[in-house]
């Protein structure tokens, strides 16, 4: 029996401090699940090696970024690292209303933004194991200055404080458990009767 409306899509919000392995995660969970659309963000920082416009972000300049703003184009938004990052709101928003499900990788204050607009999104919080393997991991990743790299470390304290209000919380120890937790809490969300 299908216990699930058939209007009902799935938004997924997955955070996490950076270094977390969110995006490793998020792309494991894109290749499962085909059928789950990725919304590429818009952002106003430098693409960094090998990104491709459209398909990591939309990259644009402040301007732009704020005319869209006024326009509210966004379902939210943020400055993050001193640049901005937002979601395209028609992309998301169409496709949850046709029953599609949308996975967003976005940041704790615009996951927070969209839980108010959208409470019956799914909120995932990935976390490293540890400050220092998280430490080790962004060095490790070679995409970031040191400064770049002090900046996140010294944000990530006060972002795991905010963690409890997340629906979930997965421990990016081991990758494949973690990925496995992830397909988990999708699957039970999928058999959920009614999200509110
Ligand atoms: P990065 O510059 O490393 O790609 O991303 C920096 C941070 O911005 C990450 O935490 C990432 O999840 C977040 N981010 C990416 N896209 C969005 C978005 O559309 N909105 C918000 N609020 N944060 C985003």
């Amino acid at each position: 029996m299908d216990t699930k409306k058939k209007d009902e899509g799935i938004l997924l919000v997955v955070s996490g401090p950076s270094g977390a392995g969110k995006g490793t995660i998020c792309s494991a969970i894109r290749s499962i699940y085909p059928n789950l659309h990725y919304s590429v963000s818009m952002t106003t920082r430098e693409p960094r090696k090998g990104e491709v416009e459209g398909e990591s972000y939309y990259f644009r300049t402040n301007e732009q970024f704020e005319e869209l703003i006024k326009e509210d184009a966004f379902l939210e938004y943020a400055r993050v690292y001193d640049h901005y990052y937002g979601t395209p709101k028609k992309y998301a928003l169409d496709l949850i209303n046709e029953g599609k499900s949308v996975l967003l990788e976005i940041d704790i204050q615009g996951a927070m933004q969209v839980k108010k607009r959208y409470p019956k999104g799914v909120f995932i919080y990935i976390v490293p194991p540890s400050l220092k393997i998280l430490s080790g991991r962004l060095h490790d990743r070679g995409t970031d200055s040191e400064e770049v790299i002090q900046k996140r470390l010294s944000q990530i304290t006060s972002e795991l404080a905010m963690a409890h209000q997340y629906d979930y919380i997965v421990v990016n120890d081991i990758l494949k458990d973690a990925v496995h937790k992830t397909c988990s809490i999708l699957e039970a969300e999928k058999c959920k009767l009614s999200r509110n």
